[in-house]
């Protein structure tokens, strides 16, 4: 199916603004978005158009009831400027997924992919080229209907934004395993990227925070033994050699940095396993000393490394060096920014010029 989409370009760009050796974090857009309406069971009226605040309702449904989803991807650029988006079909398919959880209408797969597309291709010369830099972007989509009750609303807005990113120099972090709080329980919405899930998670993460860690490590709901994820990560563990990571349980974020960092590792020719790990198995493995490395994964960050863990009063030493993740992210980024063969065939590209 061909989507047309009516695109009404800003009068001028702000793009000279912006300072590509010193890019703010978050706070940046770019001259335009692509917006679409659902009503009527519908999408309608896709566009881009120059980036601008939404009148929204009082009652609108989202700020009251909270169906609100979001997807966050980047598109980076090769050697020769060409922009490319890395495995935009998953997130299409995934915002489904978080949709069917929330009540909320499927987006049509193709027109996610082609709004990236064309937004991308308007808005590339936003794309930082540097190594590990690359032009954040965050579709979503929320309720909109203006209604007090409680049922799934019938308008419905879907966005795209893009936001620059610098390349992330991140220092090695501790995680505070959580005890007390969840993140999310079997039946939950732990699987939906679902903006009350991220709500939920804060005075946790603040409190985490003020005893000295960077994030909390969440533990399953009922024993608080099983490891789930990091803030916005999934998360690997080294162990004598081999890799672990929970499996997919409906309680964890089917991440696609995970998803893609198995196919590397065992690419590599590591084992990598998904299964139930508990905290104590991986206090056990520091005491063995076989606990080797562990890292975060997540598209806003690459592979975050895992310095140590607090765990009640206990502190578990990870370790100082992650040489196996910095491979992975080394690959990752190779592959995103085309100085390695695609060979996984992950990338996306984007004609710069649009038609
Ligand atoms: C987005 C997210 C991830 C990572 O997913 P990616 O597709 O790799 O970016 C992991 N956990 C949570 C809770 C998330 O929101």
């Amino acid at each position: 199916m061909k989507h047309s989409i009516t695109i009404t370009r800003a009068s001028q760009s702000k793009v000279s603004d912006l300072d590509f050796n010193n890019i703010p974090l978050g706070t940046t857009f770019t001259d335009h978005m692509f917006i679409c309406d659902y009503e009527n069971g519908q999408w309608i009226n896709p566009r881009i158009e120059p980036l601008k605040p939404i009148a929204t309702h009082p009652a609108a449904m989202a700020l009251h009831y909270g169906q609100a989803i979001f997807e966050g991807m980047k598109a980076t650029v090769d050697g020769n400027g060409n922009p490319m988006l890395f495995r935009a079909n998953k997130n299409a398919a995934r915002l489904n997924k978080s949709a069917d959880r929330m009540g909320m209408p499927h987006f049509p797969e193709a027109l996610f992919v082609e709004g990236l597309k064309q937004l991308v291709a308007l808005e590339h010369n936003w794309i930082p080229p540097k190594d590990g830099s690359a032009l954040y972007l965050r579709p979503f989509m929320y309720a909109d209907e203006p209604f007090i009750g409680m049922r799934a609303a019938t308008h419905y807005k879907f966005i795209i934004m893009a936001s620059p990113a610098g390349p992330f120099f991140g220092k090695r972090i501790k995680l505070w395993a959580e005890k007390q709080y969840i993140r999310a329980a079997h039946g939950g919405t732990g699987e939906a990227k679902a903006a009350g899930n991220y709500a939920a998670a804060i005075r946790p993460t603040e409190l985490a925070k003020a005893k000295g860690y960077d994030q909390v490590l969440w533990l399953d709901a009922v024993e608080h033994k099983y490891i789930q994820e990091v803030g916005t990560m999934n998360i690997f563990f080294k162990i004598d050699g081999a890799f672990v990571t929970p499996k997919r349980d409906g309680s964890i974020l089917d991440g696609i940095t995970r998803m893609s960092v198995i196919d590397v590792l065992r690419d590599k020719g590591y084992d990598v396993v998904e299964r139930a790990i508990t905290i104590d198995e991986i206090k056990e493995a520091a005491n063995k000393g076989i606990l080797e490395e562990a890292f975060g994964t997540g598209t806003a960050v690459g592979i975050a490394y895992i310095q140590e863990i607090g765990v009640a009063n206990e502190t578990i030493q990870v370790s100082n060096e992650s040489p196996v993740g910095v491979e992975v992210n080394n690959t990752l980024n190779a592959i995103k920014t085309g100085k390695i063969e695609d060979k996984f065939n992950w990338m996306i590209k984007i004609e710069n010029q649009l038609v």
